[in-house]
């Protein structure tokens, strides 16, 4: 096939669909690459590597477009400021998108996709089973998040993480509390492990508990939900009975902690509110929100997404693409997630995508000139955050 991997055009967007390593490996399996100039350049691959890989570099997005059959891309299309068209629009006839297409935020990209019988597929749908694991992208992504969102608080705290006994007197570590502990938020809890805090988390799933507690960190105990999860895993919109009591659990913590990393989410839906702007008060000065749920309407009240906002002493700051923030590990993994897609849905030299496959299947959003996936008509139909 002739696959093409254009420049991320998204603004602050570092990050590259696929690495000089994944090229080789393609070409190995007689695959044509095509790589825009300049597209690895903010992960620190230039072209020259790509080309020493056995990729060919095409100069402008409109020719790589043009003759590629398949795109790995990190972003939906979208305007493309320099030519003033829409990248939707330049992807070839009847051929296939692979990248996280966040059909909520850009329903115009999935709609220009469709009528242009091009076969999409988006990272996000790509169903959490364990076969799929390899191809998980959104865990790949919040690995990362959860990491570097640690590593933001720490540098703004005025505080030291560890405890240390010196000559000059003890430091306590530092306290740190994770609300929410699926993916970002078990690496968070890992990380400020890593870095001498102390650490307690809360998740309305049941089974994160024992998660928690085999990283080092403490549960904070508050009445469980009765029906937490959805069949896949993730975590259902809890009631607004329940959402008042974990405030006044969250509450209860806050005037004890110093750093607090925000990662509660409901797939597709506004991520909950669980801090207040009366709560950050209960705060001491000098703490820290990371409020990684910003993208999604975030966790606290007061959080700006893009933004550090300061208010009563409290800094808080709503985190956006920190993927973007480490990205040659970043498009490592993405990579291999793309890339693992791709080898299941075109298995030896197919041409067209093996639709019988769940995995194939669900992360598939049009095909043959359709929306295919039922809940992303439903978002297109009803509007819903259109941008
Ligand atoms: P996510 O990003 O959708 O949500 C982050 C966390 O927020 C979740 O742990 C969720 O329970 C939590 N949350 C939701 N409402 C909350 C509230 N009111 N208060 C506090 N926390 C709240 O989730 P994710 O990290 O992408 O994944 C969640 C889970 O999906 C995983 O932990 C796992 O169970 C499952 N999963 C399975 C696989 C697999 O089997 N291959 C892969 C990845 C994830």
């Amino acid at each position: 096939m002739k696959i093409g991997i254009p420049r991320e055009m998204a603004q602050g967007e570092t990050r590259v669909a696929l690495i000089p390593a994944h090229v080789s490996a393609l070409v190995r399996q007689n695959h044509e690459i095509l790589v825009e100039r300049g597209a690895g350049t903010g992960a620190s691959f230039g072209d020259e590597e790509y080309e020493n890989s056995g990729a060919r570099i095409v100069d402008g997005p409109e020719s790589l477009y043009g003759s590629a059959e398949l795109l790995f891309k990190v972003n939906a299309p979208a305007q493309h400021a320099a030519l003033g068209r829409h990248e939707g629009e330049l992807v070839r006839e009847g051929g296939v998108y692979i990248g996280f297409l966040s059909p909520m935020l850009n329903g115009d990209a999935v709609r220009i996709l469709a009528s242009r019988k091009v076969t999409a597929f988006s990272m996000e749908y790509i169903p959490r089973i364990t076969r799929a694991q390899g191809m998980d992208a959104l865990s790949s992504m919040a690995t990362i998040a959860g990491y570097k969102a640690v590593l933001l608080a720490a540098e703004r705290l005025p505080k030291m993480f560890p405890l240390l006994m010196t000559a000059a007197g003890t430091v306590p570590p530092a306290n740190v509390f994770v609300l929410g502990a699926g993916v970002a938020g078990l690496q968070a809890i890992a990380t400020a492990k890593r870095l001498g805090a102390r650490v307690e988390a809360f998740d309305p799933r049941p089974a994160v508990k024992e998660q928690v507690k085999s990283l080092g960190a403490s549960f904070v105990e508050m009445e469980m939900p009765e029906d937490a999860e959805t069949a896949g895993g993730y975590a259902k919109m809890q009631s607004e009975e329940f959402i008042r009591k974990e405030m006044e659990a969250i509450s209860s913590r806050l005037p004890k902690v110093d750093v607090v990393i925000t990662t509660a989410q409901v797939f597709g839906m506004r991520a909950p509110l669980l801090i207040t702007g009366e709560m950050v008060k209960l705060l001491r000065r000098g703490s820290i929100i990371v409020d990684l749920a910003a993208e999604q309407g975030g966790n606290c009240e007061l959080t700006e997404a893009g933004a550090a906002v300061e208010k009563e002493g409290v800094t808080i700051i709503g985190a956006v693409n920190l993927p973007a923030t480490v990205p040659v590990h970043a498009s490592q993994m993405y990579g291999k997630n793309v890339l693992d897609l791709f080898y299941l849905a075109f298995p030896k030299g197919a041409t067209s995508p093996d639709m019988e496959d769940e995995v194939v299947k669900g992360a598939c959003l049009t095909h043959g000139g359709e929306v295919v996936n039922e809940r992303v008509r439903q978002i297109l139909a009803e509007g819903a955050m259109e941008k």
